[in-house]
């Protein structure tokens, strides 16, 4: 149980492992929707069983009785760029999978700081106070605002546990749950390994048994942009690879047709991403979910000032993972994921209903079939690149309030926005919601439009160099003219209350900035508070609400407003 270093692992996954037995816990928080969507009822987040659950203390196996036994996933990883070889859940214990019988939804439910695997390395199995209260929010925050992510259920204290990082800090441990934790780096590290027998094993699981089978996934790529996604025929298979076909046109076969649909997924969640401002911050192989989930909650951040430079990882120095460039290293991922899957999506020849010649690939074969995945990978990139255009088209609109959307949209309303917030350095997601409650009555004159400019001025004004208030006012009072414009058509002059009710459902007035986290986190680990997170987490699992009855209108409306100026664009380090 020494930290060991590396422990190698062929010909499997995944090794069962206990949780830690812990002596003291204190559940300080539960997310209600978590239990709603569990199938859980609230009443038994106070049982003893529960809490011992969300510690590990409980398993649902017996010596007598047998049932699931807890385990760890094996997974490698690319990290910023290089090979990182074998990782796994170095800190993260799964307990069993579970279907809510109402919603048939099916969730694997994982603690997050439970103990040493043999996959920790050199870790120490723990987590801290600190990211455990960051994780716990947000991921249910990005659920509420309708971005696909891992979930949590609990958080845990434990008052015992001395954690060393920079400093010697109080330990935790958030219960979560997720579709699946199978990431990018699962298939890594298999096809590190060149072990294409659990390769195939893995992504025929997936296909069968994570999305609801081969039947759901995307049908043959069509010419059309967005492919036909209407009926679902398995493509004509009976192709053997041969030298002559390979480029153009090449076959797809079930894989690739598992392979596009990661890609769809998660070139869903990355617009989304864009469209609501937020970072991921370590956008590793390990860190990409092969369901598009948003996962690894660590240095991640939702935007202050609209800034596409902004990395939230303080050790990010090359910013590889800033805003900008998240649809671009997803899309690096999908690649390697290409890779380690190229000899299943290039094979053609089916053999019979189950099997597929992939096996046993004879030499004269391989640079056909390398060159038919290269070519799927290639025709893939084309449709990540409309998948995410066409959905980050569609948020943005719906956010702006607009119903239809234009070609000229894009020039004159979307990318003049994201200019102007950047110039003037103003808030970003401020600005959609402070929007959703402009009428177009307040400005129909250039006065009017002037005077609107500053509600969505920082209390100490705008930044920016060279910016003034008077051009400030004139840049956004312009750009308010062409909103004001295309909502008309849209809405015409009668449907300003529901037009406004419509950007308010998609425009959350509380995100849980890094600087509300860290005076949440303050609060918890310094002074002892405990309501903070249940207040915090009501206002995350509600963002889209003008106030929250929390008997504390002051805190709603701090959290709500400004950021600070010395808390905007904050960093995070990886230790966690
Ligand atoms: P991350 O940067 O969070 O994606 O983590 C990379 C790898 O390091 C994963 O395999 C983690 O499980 C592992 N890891 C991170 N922190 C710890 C820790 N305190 N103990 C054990 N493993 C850890
Ligand atoms: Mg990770
Ligand atoms: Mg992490």
């Amino acid at each position: 149980r020494k930290a060991l270093g590396p422990r190698p692992v062929e010909g499997a996954m995944y090794t069962f492992v206990r949780p830690e037995t812990v002596e003291r816990s204190e559940l300080l928080d539960v997310s209600p929707k978590a239990m709603e969507d569990l199938g859980l009822s609230c009443k038994e987040k106070d049982t003893p069983e529960f809490k011992a659950m969300v510690v590990g203390n409980k398993i649902f196996w017996t010596e007598e009785n047998g049932g699931i036994y807890p385990w760890a996933q094996c997974y490698g990883g690319w990290q910023f760029g290089s090979w990182a070889g074998q990782l796994g859940d170095g800190r993260a214990i799964s307990l069993f999978e579970c279907i809510n019988q109402n919603t048939k939804c099916r969730y694997e439910l994982q603690l997050k700081g439970a103990g040493r695997t043999p996959y920790s390395r050199f870790g120490d199995g723990k987590a801290v106070l600190r990211s455990s209260i960051r994780e716990y929010i947000v991921s249910e925050a990005l659920h509420a605002i309708g971005v696909p992510t891992t979930r949590a259920l609990s958080l845990t204290l434990l008052p015992d546990a001395k954690v060393v990082r920079e400093r010697i800090e109080p330990g935790a441990i958030v219960a979560r749950f997720a579709e699946t934790w199978l990431r990018i780096g699962s298939f890594d590290i298999l096809h590190a390994r060149g072990d294409r027998d659990l390769i195939r094993k893995l992504a025929t699981f997936i296909a069968e048994d994570v999305f609801p089978g081969w039947h759901s996934l995307p049908a043959t790529l069509s010419s059309g942009p967005e492919g036909s996604f209407g009926d679902v025929v398995d493509p004509p298979l009976g192709v053997p690879p041969n030298k002559t076909q390979g480029g153009e046109g090449a076959e797809e076969n079930r894989f690739s047709r598992l392979y596009r649909e990661i890609v769809r997924r998660n070139a869903k969640t990355v617009a989304a991403w864009q469209a609501y401002g937020f970072m991921n911050g370590v956008l590793n192989t390990d860190n990409t979910s092969i369901y598009g989930l948003s996962l690894d909650y660590g240095p991640f951040a939702f935007m202050d000032n609209f800034d596409p430079q902004y990395t939230p990882n303080h050790d990010d120095h090359h910013l590889r993972y800033s805003y900008k460039n998240q649809p671009s290293i997803v899309w690096w991922n999908l690649v390697r994921l290409g890779e380690s899957l190229g000899e299943l999506i290039g094979a053609g020849k089916k053999v019979d209903d189950k099997n597929f010649v992939t096996r046993g690939v004879t030499e004269e074969d391989a640079p056909a079939l390398i060159k038919r995945a290269e070519a799927i990978i290639n025709k893939t990139r084309e449709e990540y690149q409309s998948v995410f255009l066409s959905e980050y088209k569609r948020l943005m609109s719906e956010r702006l309030g607009l119903k239809t959307q234009k070609e000229s949209d894009f020039q004159n309303v979307s990318s003049e926005l994201l200019d102007t917030l950047e110039a003037l350095e103003l808030d970003f997601n401020h600005f959609f919601r402070r929007l959703s409650e402009v009428s177009l009555s307040d400005i129909e004159s250039e006065d009017q439009r002037r005077s609107v400019a500053h509600i969505f001025f920082h209390g100490d004004g705008i930044g920016g160099i060279g910016n003034t208030i008077d051009s400030a006012e004139m840049r956004i009072g312009n750009w308010l003219h062409e909103w004001g414009k295309r909502i008309l058509e849209d809405w015409g002059t009668q449907g300003n209350e529901e037009r406004q009710k419509c950007m308010k459902a998609v425009n959350p007035k509380f995100v849980p900035r890094s600087w509300i986290l860290d005076e949440v986190i303050e609060r918890v680990e310094k002074k002892g508070d405990r309501e903070i997170l249940g207040r915090v987490m009501h206002m995350a699992l509600n963002p889209f609400n003008d106030e929250w009855d929390l008997n504390n209108r002051q805190e709603e409306e701090r959290f709500c407003g400004d950021v600070p100026r010395l808390k905007r664009a904050m960093t995070c380090s990886c230790s966690s």
